[in-house]
């Protein structure tokens, strides 16, 4: 199927879940497979208050590298499986999930479109996908007004289904998307048969007939519209929580006081299969919300790190390491350890209370050679980096760690590490 989508020029897939189970087989697809990526949620239809799928577990989803969405979420009054009342609860705790960690919501609306747009309000911080739109036109007007946008699938192709072509006429074009729903709603001329990937193709060239457009350009508006709707491409969202080496780790900023030689940020945007470069940095109120949603069972530990250093926030991070600390959490600070440098002794041993553990980069053996390799901005960087192993060792258990760089004798690091009687770990 996805060789079929590719002869076709279909190059990206999004799968949502619409159940535990089937989130995170899309999860597991989207880390075996290029080009996919998953979205985790239960579909209304398949929630119910006897059913083992909870929304709490979604967030250990929504921590998978390729995992970009919630959904499919939503309400769905035509079939009705559930209360309505159960159902806008559940639609609830799937916004506030996306919202949290900031995630595209693909949302599910069957004869539900003016109750979908009530619970959802008029300021969801995230993207909002009106999945395969069949709706009423006021509805869509409204949607497309908030910016959310409106994804059209097989149906609009039907020959009875004049009106959703006028509607996908009379929407801005940068609020329209395109899907299939496979295995669902074959488009014109395939109805009938199993639907797949590659069948977009017919949505397409019927927005292309719509704006009587050129069909390359109608591939590119519509392409620009998914990277924005799913937040890829060139400002993609950065990933403030994720899982590796079955730790649970914490992005809080981007900025560092050091421009270290092999610093990672200047080779890639991330690691795992995770994109960690900031934008700008990431608001206190979405870190918070994201570790209220976690719990110790998704990891074993809580690591505190940044595409930076995690002490240039000092308050946030005392402040979230006490929340993780509070809900049970193993917590770690991982640091280069120069904070002495911009905080008193006292702030430091303060902010240190929350922390099990504090792994600190030791990465030289001596100032001269960290101020060559490591480049802080404080000369005296190296001196305050004792000081605060010392000072670290009083709150907490303490572990150093060494880059291995060509630049850097790893025995002396070593043999340094052996003196201050600290475990010691070389990375990389
Ligand atoms: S301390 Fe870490 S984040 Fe800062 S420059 Fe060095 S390697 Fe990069």
């Amino acid at each position: 199927m996805l060789v079929s989508a590719a002869e076709s020029g279909v190059t990206g897939f999004m799968v949502p879940g619409i159940s535990l189970e089937s989130s995170l087989n899309a999860a597991f697809l989207s880390e075996t497979r290029a080009g996919v990526y998953a979205a985790a949620g239960i579909h209304p239809n398949e929630f119910n208050p006897d059913s083992p799928d909870s929304p709490d577990d979604i967030p250990e989803i929504l921590l998978r590298p390729r995992v970009i969405a919630v959904g499919e979420t939503g309400l769905d009054l035509y079939r009705k499986r559930t209360s309505v009342e159960l159902q806008i609860e559940v639609f609830k705790k799937h916004i506030r999930l996306a919202e949290a960690f900031g995630l595209t919501l693909i949302v599910h609306s069957r004869n539900a479109e003016r109750e979908v747009l009530d619970v959802l309000g008029d300021d969801v911080a995230v993207p909002v996908i009106m999945h395969c739109f069949t709706g009423p036109d006021d509805t869509a007007l409204e949607a497309a007004d908030r910016g959310y946008y409106i994804g059209f699938a097989g149906p609009m192709t039907f020959d009875k289904n004049r009106r959703l072509r006028d509607l996908a006429g009379s929407l801005p074009p940068d609020r329209i998307l395109i899907e299939t729903d496979a295995p669902y709603l074959s488009p014109e001329p395939l109805r009938g048969r199993r639907n797949e990937p590659s069948n977009v193709k017919y949505i397409a060239d019927a927005i292309s007939e719509i704006w009587g457009r050129d069909p390359s350009m109608t591939a590119g508006t519509l392409m620009k519209n998914s990277l924005k709707a799913l937040q890829l491409g060139p400002t993609r969202r950065t990933d403030l929580v994720y899982l590796l080496y079955g730790n649970i780790y914490m992005n809080i900023t981007g900025r560092c006081t050091n421009r270290c030689r092999f610093c990672i940020k200047e080779r890639t945007d991330g690691i795992g299969g995770y994109f960690l470069k900031h934008h700008g940095e990431p608001l206190e109120g979405r870190l918070e919300s994201i570790i209220e949603s976690l719990s110790p069972r998704m990891g074993e530990e809580l690591v505190f790190c940044g595409y930076g250093e995690p002490t240039m926030r000092p308050e946030l991070l005392r402040k979230l390491a006490g929340s993780a600390s509070d809900r049970g959490f193993s917590v770690r600070l991982n640091t280069n350890g120069t904070c002495l440098s911009w905080l008193s002794p006292e702030e430091t041993a303060e902010l240190l209370e929350p922390f099990d553990t504090v792994s600190v980069s030791l990465n030289t053996s001596c100032r001269e050679e960290y101020n060559t390799v490591c480049r802080p901005a404080d000369e005296n960087a190296w001196d305050r980096l004792m000081e605060f192993i010392e000072l670290a060792g009083r709150a907490a258990s303490v572990r150093l760690t060494a880059v291995r760089y060509s630049g850097v004798p790893m025995e002396s690091v070593k043999e340094l590490a052996k003196n201050l009687g600290l475990p010691f770990r070389i990375r990389g």
